[in-house]
């Protein structure tokens, strides 16, 4: 692939609030090198964008960004999704909650949504995608009759549980996998789906573990990150999504 081929992916970032060595406050954007590390080695240029100290997102940025942007993934963090946006009350154990990052990650969601331009959506990502498709959340594990354990103790690099995939979804399109091992690190899950998607994957608990458009081109969520994981079926995700993004 030349250099000028490399589709260009926008990668959501979070923030975090700190005082700094000289007890001023800061605000550093964290995000996980290992998004950017397998997007560039399926083949894409990975752009790292996250909200601004403001409480609004301009949308001369958000045009900009669109303009440059041939694929979008959303990633996860230790924050939950505001309740509010799914019209629900903030159960006790939901949160901490990251308002500009999801407002901007919502408006990039529907952006992308609306041109046709791949989405990657993962653990809270796909949680986003739900929601930004009018779905649901469960605000805690704990809500669930005899949930699998979600919170793996073991490294992401490791799989915490199994999930079936969906016949003839995108999903199963990628892997090629009836079944996946896949890491675990949610204490939220999808209640009602949105509109306008399926379940492409389930885990034996019920929990809804990947869902995708039904009138999209490539619009994927995990429950799960597949970027910590080296099984070639978490690495056919990124090549098929920068792949997508490629032919635009
Ligand atoms: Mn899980």
């Amino acid at each position: 692939m030349q250099p000028t081929d490399r589709p260009s992916i926008v990668i959501t970032a979070g923030s975090k609030g700190f005082i700094d060595s000289r007890g001023s406050p800061a605000t550093d954007w964290v995000i996980s090198e290992l998004y950017a590390a397998k997007t560039e080695k399926a083949g894409g240029l990975a752009l790292v964008v996250g909200a601004l100290p403001k409480s609004e997102t301009p949308s001369a940025r958000l045009e900009a960004l669109g303009q440059l942007m041939d694929g979008l993934i959303v990633t996860g963090g230790a924050f939950d999704i505001p309740p509010s946006l799914y019209n629900a009350k903030p159960h006790p154990k939901s949160g901490p909650f990251d308002a500009q990052r999801t407002s901007l990650e919502l408006a990039l969601i529907k952006q992308a949504l609306s041109t046709d331009k791949p989405v990657l959506a993962i653990c809270g990502g796909m949680q986003l995608l739900n929601v930004a498709l009018g779905g649901t959340l469960i605000q805690d594990l704990s809500l669930l009759e005899a949930p699998l354990c979600h919170e793996q103790p073991n490294p992401r690099s490791e799989p915490g549980h199994g999930v079936s995939v969906t016949h003839n979804s995108l999903l199963h399109a990628i892997t090629q996998s009836d079944e996946l091992e896949v890491n675990s690190t949610h204490h939220q899950v999808i209640g009602e789906l949105g509109s306008e998607l399926r379940v492409s994957a389930i885990a034996s608990d019920g929990v809804i573990e990947a869902i995708e458009s039904t009138n999209h081109p490539f619009a994927l969520g995990v429950q799960w990150h597949p970027e910590a994981m080296e099984a070639p079926e978490q690495t056919a995700i990124f090549e098929h999504f920068i792949q997508a993004a490629q032919k635009r």
